[in-house]
């Protein structure tokens, strides 16, 4: 018997190919910053200079909203503990039943939570995999191709519960293909592509589903909060309702302003889902919940979307993101999303580019493989809600002096891309 190694992963390779660009981002001082959160989505750095984050996940600028703050701190000291140190499978804290009963409640679908979206993902593939929640049948398990790092580093583990396939993006022909030939296919994905431009063709889904019986599975970390009715997120709302043939994962980290991940199993009140994940595989079953300060941050955040504060705040977040659109080109431009990809020559120019960006007083993040296919490399734009029109425009203006001396990343600017 031969071993076959490096089916899905091949981390020997990645680090030969990007290993160089990391060193070189740190020793430029835009990789593994220390900067310290002033207010207002600004940094300071270590020499005290006050910078504004153009890369932040918080896209309402609920990471810094003084009553989810207050409330982090409030409920440790009403619990008296930061964490129970016992499993919840055993025993739960009722501040745990609280924010996930909110959670339901605001999401309209049955939630639970785990300490990062990521966990979410760990908690729940293998089982979708094993065909214990597709009718006892192993769904042929097909990811896209740009499907995020936390869903891709799972495929081994689903491996051995069942077929793992990996199609082109958004390639709605192949994965029809796929449901044509088996009897049971699940399908996993995100709503919004975490590196801009790009999401998920939900309606075209929607109907693969009807037709077929598909199984979805979204990653929704980009779009909670940030689009649809009290921030439901871009495929939920699309879809109107979770039904029981979809899955949900998102991140309480992100837009929300909270802490943890959640798991939307399925329709509100059936218990069905959440057992067979929380009682066979994952974080869920054997590592800790959210500590007190993140559920009471949860149970706060809960609260700010169901009011006409978030509404304001989504309002404000389009008005920025057209705004950007009018003075800064970009992949992405135009569409709801607030994530704006710079697509730029080369990984060493990116890293100067963004290098000159923060001497200019804007922290933008520098990426390349593997955060984007190789020779893609570019700067990720995060819009926030709470930015100024000075902000923006101060950052155009400078990145317009930045690309000025460099007519080959200009080219790139404009027609780069994935
Ligand atoms: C950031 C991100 C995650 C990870 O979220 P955590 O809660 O920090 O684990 C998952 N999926 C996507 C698409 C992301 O961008």
């Amino acid at each position: 018997m031969t071993d076959r190694f490096h089916q899905y992963t091949d981390i020997k390779k990645l680090y030969s190919l990007s290993n160089s660009n990391w060193d070189y981002a740190a020793e430029a001082g835009v990789h593994g910053c220390v900067f310290e959160p002033s207010g207002g989505g600004r940094l300071q750095t270590p020499d005290g200079r006050s910078v504004v984050n153009m890369s932040s996940y918080s896209y309402l600028g609920l990471d810094e909203h003084p009553q989810i703050v207050a409330a982090a701190v409030a409920a440790v000291q009403r619990v008296g503990v930061l964490n129970s140190s016992l499993s919840r499978v055993r025993m739960t804290l009722p501040i745990l039943e609280e924010a996930e009963s909110e959670l339901s409640s605001l999401f309209d679908a049955e939630v639970g939570t785990v300490n990062s979206c990521a966990a979410g993902a760990w908690a729940t593939l293998p089982v979708l995999s094993s065909g214990l929640l597709t009718g006892g049948i192993a769904p042929v398990l097909v990811f896209d191709k740009r499907a995020h790092f936390c869903l891709a580093a799972l495929k081994a583990l689903c491996a051995d519960e069942t077929r793992v396939v990996t199609i082109p993006h958004n390639d709605m022909e192949a994965l029809e293909r796929i449901c044509r030939e088996n009897r049971a296919v699940a399908y996993v994905c995100d709503s919004v592509y975490s590196t801009g431009g790009t999401v998920a063709p939900v309606a075209e889904l929607v109907r693969l589903q009807e037709k077929y019986g598909l199984f979805l599975y979204f990653d929704e970390a980009h779009s909670t909060s940030v689009v649809g009715t009290n921030g439901r997120g871009f495929a939920l709302d699309i879809m109107g309702s979770i039904n029981e043939r979809t899955m949900l994962i998102t991140s309480l980290n992100k837009g929300f302003g909270g802490s943890g991940g959640a798991i939307m199993f399925g329709p509100r009140g059936d218990l069905s889902v959440r057992r067979a994940v929380q009682r066979n595989s994952g974080p869920l079953m054997w590592s800790q919940r959210i500590n007190t300060a993140g559920l009471g941050a949860i149970v706060e955040s809960v609260k700010l979307h169901r009011s006409a504060e978030l509404v304001r705040l989504q309002e404000q977040l389009q008005e920025n993101i057209r705004h950007f659109d009018e003075v800064v080109e970009s992949v992405g431009h135009g569409n709801t999303v607030p994530i704006r990809y710079i697509a730029l020559h080369s990984e060493d120019d990116t890293v100067n580019v963004s290098r000159c960006m923060l001497e200019a007083g804007y922290y933008v993040e520098p990426d390349f493989f593997p955060i984007v296919k190789r020779g893609g490399a570019g700067l990720r734009v995060r819009l926030r809600s709470t930015m100024s029109r000075d902000d923006i425009d101060g950052f155009a203006k400078a990145l317009d002096g930045v690309l000025k001396d460099r007519p080959e990343n200009r080219a790139a600017a404009v027609h780069g891309g994935f």
